[in-house]
């Protein structure tokens, strides 16, 4: 509550509180996050773009993937990009998450003929491309296109409002043989950290966070929490910090997995909000566990990530998103006031943070959520 800065042992003994402290720590988070963002609860009204499904990893949890010429493989083209993007603008929307597989062209001959038909030598030269059709027709892309080198960062920050890169967690052990990243090279924390340091450093305000249920133990959350809080210190530019929680599904190899708990999802929430601090915008998906909003409100969350009406969660495609009245409602009933944001942090809403090219678009539309806000 002083805001003394807490060590992953500290945070350790937070996520594993027992049912009988619990709710004492549950309110510690949420008179913190008071404290620092009153009743307010956000989320971004945005179009999910798929640009490509295909991708180089196998995570043992995931049904976006595809391999080339595998039913439902698919790479968006220009003119979906641009339709899509505009059907979202005239929806309200505001943010084109720009969403994709993993390096698709080391792993598939095939992909690469595909880039060289749509004119471009790799996947986030196309990513550019689709960033810069979505800001014709007036929407922010937010691109989480996994692992990313400094140079295209430097081309995508100009035509972003923010990047982003789930650390997913920190623990090595789960690229191990058996486990969920062991046929993902891009999951390797080391690498992940490294690049959430470098958006850092080049002033690009970045969304990161944590998955529960992939096999990681309390303490490895809560080491990787710490590990976000010290990108963070270093840098200032996390900007939002996801927990998400792993969801089964029948059709992938961990379809008999337990999925964690609400009460997990809510030491996790409350830790991350009590590690990260009262001024953290912390977040939890509304469609992967619709019946726990309230929980989740009284664990110290402020954000519900983006929202489409448009588009469904290509990644979890079985969860719909909550209808926005429906949320609100529920929002206002526990005591909150749901607001529309931008894919960017109105605290990231100036140069330090935002290219000269795309600020007028933030500014133009964040004036436009402001007015409807008042
Ligand atoms: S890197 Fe992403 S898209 Fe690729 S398999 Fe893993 S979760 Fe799926």
């Amino acid at each position: 509550m002083a805001g003394d800065s807490l060590s992953a042992s500290d945070a350790t003994v937070l996520i594993e509180c027992p049912d009988s402290e619990l709710g004492r720590m549950l309110a510690i988070a949420r008179t913190l996050r008071d404290r620092a963002k009153g009743r307010i609860v956000t989320y971004s009204r945005k179009i999910f773009l798929p640009i490509t499904n295909l991708c180089r990893d196998r995570c043992t949890y995931c049904t976006f993937r595809r391999d080339p010429g595998e039913s439902g493989a698919w790479t968006m083209l220009p003119q979906e990009i641009r339709q899509w993007s505009a059907r979202g603008r005239e929806l309200g929307c505001k943010e084109a998450l720009m969403c994709l597989g993993d390096k698709p062209e080391v792993a598939f001959k095939e992909y690469r003929a595909t880039l060289a038909d749509l004119g471009v030598r790799s996947t986030m030269e196309y990513v550019g491309r689709a960033c810069e059709i979505s800001l014709k027709e007036g929407l922010l892309p937010h691109t989480n296109a996994g692992l990313m080198t400094r140079a295209e960062m430097i081309a995508l920050r100009p035509l972003n409002a923010s990047l982003g890169l789930m650390l997913e967690s920190v623990s090595p052990r789960l690229r191990m043989r058996g486990e969920v990243h062991q046929w993902a090279p891009d999951k390797d924390p080391a690498k992940r950290l490294a690049m959430i340091d470098q958006a850092g450093q080049l002033a690009i305000p970045f969304t990161t966070g944590i998955l529960l249920g992939i096999g990681e133990t309390p303490a490895e959350r809560a080491q990787s929490l710490i590990a976000i809080r010290d990108l963070h210190e270093r840098q200032g530019h996390i900007q939002e910090v996801i927990i998400q929680n792993f969801r089964a599904k029948p059709e992938i190899a961990m379809a008999a997995a337990p999925e964690p708990e609400a009460l997990e999802m809510a030491r996790a929430i409350a830790t991350a909000r009590i590690v990260l601090g009262a001024g953290m915008n912390v977040q939890a998906p509304p469609n992967l566990s619709p019946d726990q909003i309230e929980l989740f409100l009284d664990s110290g969350l402020n954000d519900w990530g983006g929202i489409s009406p448009l588009t469904p969660d290509f990644v979890n495609p079985e969860a719909p998103w909550p209808h926005l009245e429906r949320l609100a409602e529920r929002c206002a009933a526990a005591g909150f006031e749901l607001r529309e944001r931008l894919a960017i942090y109105p605290e990231y809403i100036n140069d330090s943070w935002l290219d000269p090219g795309i600020r007028p678009l933030v500014d133009r539309l964040w004036s436009n959520i402001a007015g409807d806000n008042s």
